[in-house]
């Protein structure tokens, strides 16, 4: 596994299965924050590597359920009994209940009552947790959610984009529940402006804003959307 610090307070843990595979941890004054909970095979060189840390860790959070992104989760938590968190639309999939948009059987990653709804305010909007800034970011999943570090204004998208050689790319289609609504949730990028964008199956891209329109554009246009132009994202 590689692990890099890319910004002051976040690191990027990285491992590959045919493609590759990110679990990020934050920093905070409380302790250590995850996102995302990778592959199975990861769970021992995150492990390492929150005991190198020395820091406490004090949750997980997900930016959606598919098995990639929580598989060593249940070998952490044995380890770490620490709430995990993800948007509340997501856990009937998560916990099997649902079959995710798109497939034929549910499947249970997660044990009922696991996993935790992100908090919200009264106006519905997702509260801060482990220094980061959650933001709803429909269509990949119903309940996937990009996870914004203000101070280095690091974006952790999960699989809300893919990228190429420092260009985004749409996510991977096949595990895609919504296209058009993935497409649409870009806007979050043009709304907090991040310095760098992280996603979960390839490199970073820095700057991404001045791409959205584009991006926007050709892969609307690529669904036979009609009004390519979209409102500011309606953030909930
Ligand atoms: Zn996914
Ligand atoms: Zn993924």
């Amino acid at each position: 596994m590689k692990i890099e610090a890319i910004s002051p307070r976040v690191w990027k843990l990285r491992s590959w299965l045919i493609i590759p595979i990110t679990v990020w941890a934050v920093v905070d004054e409380e302790g250590l924050t995850l996102v995302d909970a990778g592959i199975g095979p990861m769970a021992g060189g995150i492990l390492r590597f929150i005991a190198d840390t020395g820091l406490p860790l004090k949750q997980i959070v997900l930016t959606h359920g598919h098995s990639d992104h929580t598989g060593a989760l249940n070998k952490l938590l044995d380890a770490f009994p620490v709430p995990v968190y993800a948007h509340r639309d997501e856990i009937p999939y998560m916990e099997g209940r649902l079959p995710y948009p798109r497939r034929k059987k549910a499947a249970a990653v997660v044990a009922a009552g696991a996993v935790r709804s992100l908090e919200t305010d009264a106006d519905g909007r997702l509260l801060p947790i482990g220094g980061l800034v959650p933001y709803h970011t429909p269509g990949h999943s119903p309940g996937h959610v990009a996870y914004f570090e203000p101070e280095a204004a690091v974006l952790l998208a999960g699989d809300l984009f893919t990228s190429k050689r420092g260009a985004v790319r749409r996510p991977m289609p096949a595990f895609t529940a919504d296209m058009a609504e993935a497409v649409r949730s870009s806007e979050i990028v043009d709304r907090l402006r991040p310095a760098r964008l992280e996603v979960c199956h390839s490199g970073p891209v820095f700057d991404p804003a001045g791409q959205m329109p584009a991006y926007r554009e050709a892969e609307l246009r690529r669904l036979g959307v009609r009004n390519a132009k979209v409102g500011i994202f309606d953030q909930k």
